[in-house]
């Protein structure tokens, strides 16, 4: 229809609101000769100063109000304004050139940002927009211009821009922004995260909507399937109000399952955990009624910052996880580096395949004081809970024996010290390789429990990278060969005696839920806002029913069928 600009769908819930297009100044910044070079310098200091000062209180903000792992991007724009390799760029140009510092910082910014921007790592393309907003920022001082703040909107508004940035969003005011509509963006863009952290309907990457929209014009943002429509007619509005009725009365009834134990008609228990990145992340786990964490990636403990935690950090993290899941279950993965996530301070070589590079496991093993650092820090937090260790990517039987001989040498190393470590710290490995999956019987001997770790396994298995757009139509959850893989973990598993678990996103997917039910899957782990909506399907469905469904799935063609059965069956 004329009306509709399709996007991706962000963050969800519908919300129906006057836009406000937040547009960039237009700034032209001229080159002109300077006289006074130390003047010159001094200006662009008190830029950084005032850019700091702003930056600061703006992380403070954010951090009281979304936690500190949100306000961390504001830490990594403060080291931005503080880099050498940047500012003394800047001014050496200045002095080298004798030219004013706004010319001098946007020569220098734009140089960065187009390295980081054509990098083949999504990591680093966003340290690009890192940039680009501090550089903004301190050129707003530098030329004197105000610029609009999203942070005085008194009304209820639904903001149209190209992008927002971190700090655009970090001021946005719930009670007035009901939702958010951008040209760029991906599901992963820090923008989506964060409105899904402040939970207002998003829709990113249209492409068109500041080309289509203007301020005023009344628009509704359905986060739910990523589409914006602009003036909606009456008929239109009244069908969003009731897909917006709809959604608020379905969260309310998943929320009177908070306090439920998930066990599926036929009387089954699964248990429905979290995956979570830091402890911050635990009230919203708690919040919405996880009966453990299934997958705890430690590995962002060790991001955004200049050297590695220490033991008593790592301690401290871990304890305070395992604690406040109050004996539940708390799988914690060791790190998992590498791929798309770097660790700068590592100083580790460039590779022309990071995700089949040296990464996780095959990088602790190398480092070992790194890993024996860690495993102390989750051994002596055994004590104070119900703490499970996960290896990653492992291929081979050698790299488990290895990891396993090493977390046993700290143990006795501990209780020679007669430090308390609990005697019950069950061990296993994620199933991410296909290597892995396919010799899972191998490995179910050796390991307490293993975890599918889907995000991984599909794209080993179709190889297609998981970043890559081009692609994307292979990475496909439901394609035969990545069940017949789940079946035979699963089997391997069971025949030993030994539990399975997903923290996959695959895991909390409606579509894959009742196959991997059927399967006989024991643990489903997912973000947080997933659970409740898993909860009530699983309450609905039964296991024994969904035993000789998952068989006639597998004998399937290809993935469009299997969701095509999938559907009619259990979700019309
Ligand atoms: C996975 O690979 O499925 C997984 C859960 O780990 P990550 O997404 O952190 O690689
Ligand atoms: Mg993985």
């Amino acid at each position: 229809m004329h009306n509709r600009i399709i996007g991706i769908a962000a963050s969800s819930g519908v919300a129906i609101a006057k836009a406000f297009v937040h547009e960039e100044p237009q700034v032209d910044i001229k080159k002109t000769q300077i006289e006074n070079i130390e003047a010159e310098v001094i200006r662009f200091d008190q830029a950084l100063d005032i850019s700091k000062k702003e930056l600061g209180e703006i992380k403070d903000k954010t951090e009281a109000s979304l936690g500190a792992d949100k306000a961390e991007i504001f830490a990594a724009h403060l080291l931005v304004l503080s880099d050498p390799e940047l500012v003394d760029a800047v001014k050496g140009k200045i002095k080298d050139e004798h030219i004013n510092a706004e010319f001098a910082l946007n020569e220098v910014a734009s140089m960065f940002i187009s390295m980081f921007e054509n990098m083949d790592n999504e990591y680093m393309r966003e340290r690009a927009a890192d940039i680009r907003d501090v550089s903004k920022r301190v050129l707003g001082h530098l030329l004197g211009i105000e610029t609009a703040s999203l942070a005085s909107i008194s009304e209820e508004t639904i903001i149209i821009a190209e992008d927002l940035t971190p700090s655009d969003t970090a001021q946005l005011n719930k009670a007035f922004v009901k939702g958010f509509a951008t040209d760029i963006g991906g599901r992963t863009s820090h923008s989506a995260i964060m409105s899904r952290s402040l939970e207002i309907p998003a829709v990113v990457g249209t492409k068109e909507v500041t080309s289509k929209i203007e301020t005023g014009m009344t628009v509704i943002v359905d986060g739910l399937d990523g589409v914006v429509i602009v003036e909606p007619t009456e008929a239109e509005i009244a069908e969003y109000e009731g897909k917006r009725a709809a959604f608020e009365k379905q969260k309310q009834e998943w929320a009177k399952l908070v306090n439920e134990t998930t066990t599926t008609k036929d009387g089954v228990h699964v248990e429905l955990a979290a995956n979570i990145g830091t402890p911050d992340d635990l009230e919203g786990v708690l919040n919405n009624g996880a009966e453990g964490i299934g997958l705890y990636r430690t590995e962002f403990l060790y991001m955004g910052r200049e050297q590695l935690p220490t033991e008593e950090e790592q301690f401290a993290a871990y304890k305070e996880v395992v604690e406040r899941m109050e004996g539940k279950p708390v799988v914690i993965r060791t790190l998992d580096i590498g791929g798309d996530k770097e660790l700068p301070y590592l100083d580790l070589p460039k590779e022309l395949n990071p995700f089949l590079g040296f990464r996780a496991i095959r990088l602790c093993l190398e480092k070992e004081e790194m890993f024996r650092t860690q495993l102390r820090a989750l051994l002596r937090a055994s004590a104070y809970g119900n703490l499970k260790i996960m290896f990653p990517m492992i291929a081979t039987l050698e790299e488990l024996r290895a990891a396993k001989a090493i977390l046993a040498e700290e143990k006795e190393l501990l209780l020679n010290e007669n430090i308390a470590v609990s005697d019950a710290v069950e061990v296993g490995i994620m199933v991410e390789i296909p290597s892995t999956a396919v010799s899972a019987d191998l490995f179910a001997k050796e390991v307490d429990f293993f975890s599918i770790g889907t995000n991984d396994l599909i794209q080993y298995t179709m190889a297609a990278d998981r970043m890559n757009e081009r692609v994307s139509y292979l990475y496909q959850p439901y394609h035969p060969a990545i069940l017949r893989l789940v079946h035979m973990v699963i089997q391997a598993a069971h025949k030993q005696g030994k539990w399975v678990g997903m923290c996959g996103e695959m895991a909390g997917d409606e579509i894959a839920i009742p196959i991997l039910l059927g399967l006989g899957l024991d643990e489903f782990s997912m973000s947080a806002t997933s659970i409740l909506p898993a909860r009530s399907q699983l309450l609905r469905l039964s296991k024994k029913e969904l035993e000789g469904f998952a068989q006639k799935v597998l004998e399937l063609d290809t993935a469009a069928e299997v969701e095509a059965l999938v559907k009619q069956t259990y979700l019309a």
